[in-house]
């Protein structure tokens, strides 16, 4: 049997945890393959990386603290010997390029995943790629980066593995992708409701449970214009080609169109380890922990249209898409801080969308800027988040 080893990048995360339980699972089923963490990094989570460490038979050959503090700390806990470890964000690259591994998990969140991403990429690795952040900030240099590549990316986000799914063997073009949104937790509140919108009310999401960044993008529904342009670059269809519809049960993870108005959805409950699992068995589909849906009972599958003026993050995702260049760094990087700020209780739910329109509408746009132009607007853009918070 082939052995498969795994990277999983973010492996203190949400996505990460996941993923290593999925991998457990495929070492204990899959008859064709071995599948080994060969490697996994955390940030700041020295005590969950601990566990990941110590608590597998076979613990990972490599473990990555992006943080250099917590490193010492993780060292202090850890003497070396039964792993090699590294610090600091060059680590995350190293493990990324590893010439041992075979699929590298993006799951960091946020820009904070991009150079890792990137060097996968380059690398000629299978990316099963949950981070949406790099190809919002530079998808074009990924496609780019890909093209000359022998590396692939296979979608982890649900929405992103579902319409991967339903396109099946791609003799089709397709004419719409048509992304669904649970709606949050905000789905019937009313504007000046969400005006006072508490940290718990927003982070208390119905159908999935998340790192708390996406969590809070999925309140303001700008996850879901980020993943509008995600789909733009994955699926390399204009903005104009892409749709969101309200589907609170979330079990149609996504549909695509075709010429002749044949609709195609792929459906499971919510679970995070069935695309994650595709993403790393991908061609195969092997026997999955998530349940299959329930069919002994009635099925409610609602479908709405997305009010999009008490959701404006959904036309800043159509404009970023549509743009391309700079847009996607600077409203990426806007939401980054907002969300940060929100977290911390700084500002209202409600200035997190017009903080990110702000960066957009007065920064100098490049339709075609290079990764340096893009990470120098990615701090311009957060310093000017919170200059614009700080005005009276
Ligand atoms: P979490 O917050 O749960 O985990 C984030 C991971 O990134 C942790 O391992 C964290 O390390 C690490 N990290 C944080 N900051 C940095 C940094 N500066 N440098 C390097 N690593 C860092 O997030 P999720 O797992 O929810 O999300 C991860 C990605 O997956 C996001 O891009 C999200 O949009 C995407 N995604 C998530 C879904 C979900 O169900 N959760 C669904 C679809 C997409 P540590 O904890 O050790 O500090
Ligand atoms: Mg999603």
């Amino acid at each position: 049997t082939a052995t498969k080893n795994v990277a999983v990048l973010g492996a203190t995360g949400s996505i990460g945890t996941a993923t290593l339980d999925v991998l457990r699972h495929l070492d204990a089923i899959d008859t064709e393959s071995r599948w080994n963490l060969f490697a996994a990094s955390g940030h700041a989570n020295v005590e969950r990386l601990g566990e990941i460490a110590d608590g597998l038979d076979h613990p990972p050959a490599k473990i990555a603290l992006s943080d250099p503090d917590c490193a010492s700390q993780f060292r202090s806990r850890h003497p070396e010997g039964a792993f090699q470890i590294s610090s600091g964000p060059e680590a995350l690259v190293d493990i990324a390029c590893d010439k041992a591994v075979d699929i590298v998990v993006a799951a960091i969140v946020g820009r904070a995943g991009l150079e890792s991403t990137m060097a996968a990429i380059d690398a000629g690795k299978r990316v099963a790629l949950a981070n949406k952040e790099t190809l919002v900030v530079a998808g074009s240099l990924v496609k780019t980066r890909l093209a000359n590549r022998s590396a692939e990316i296979l979608p982890v986000d649900s929405e992103h593995s579902a319409i991967f799914q339903c396109l099946g063997d791609k003799t089709c073009k397709p004419k719409k992708l048509i992304l669904t949104a649970s709606g949050g937790p905000f789905r019937s509140w009313t504007t000046e409701q969400m005006q006072q919108a508490t940290l718990d009310s927003a982070l208390d999401h119905p159908t999935w449970d998340m790192g708390p960044k996406i969590t809070i993008d999925s309140a303001t529904m700008m996850n879901k214009s980020l993943e509008v342009i995600e789909a733009h670059w994955l699926f390399d269809l204009p903005a104009d080609a892409i749709e969101v519809v309200v589907h609170p049960q979330s079990i149609i993870h996504s549909m695509v169109e075709f010429e002749d108005g044949s609709v195609i959805a792929q459906l499971s409950p919510p679970d995070m380890r069935l695309p994650i699992q595709y993403a790393l068995t991908y061609p195969r589909r092997l026997a999955c922990q998530t349940p299959p849906l329930a069919r002994d009972q009635q099925w409610d599958l609602t479908l709405q249209p997305v009010d999009r003026d008490r959701f404006p993050a959904l036309d800043l995702g159509f404009e970023v898409a549509a743009a391309g260049g700079t847009a996607g760094a600077v409203v990426n990087a806007a939401n980054e801080a907002a969300v940060g700020l929100f977290l911390d209780g700084k500002i209202r739910f409600t200035d997190i969308v017009p903080a990110c329109r702000a960066c957009l509408e007065s920064h100098s746009f490049d339709p075609n800027p290079t990764l340096d132009i893009l990470l120098r607007l990615d701090g311009w853009a957060r310093r000017e988040v919170h200059r614009i918070i700080s005005k009276p």
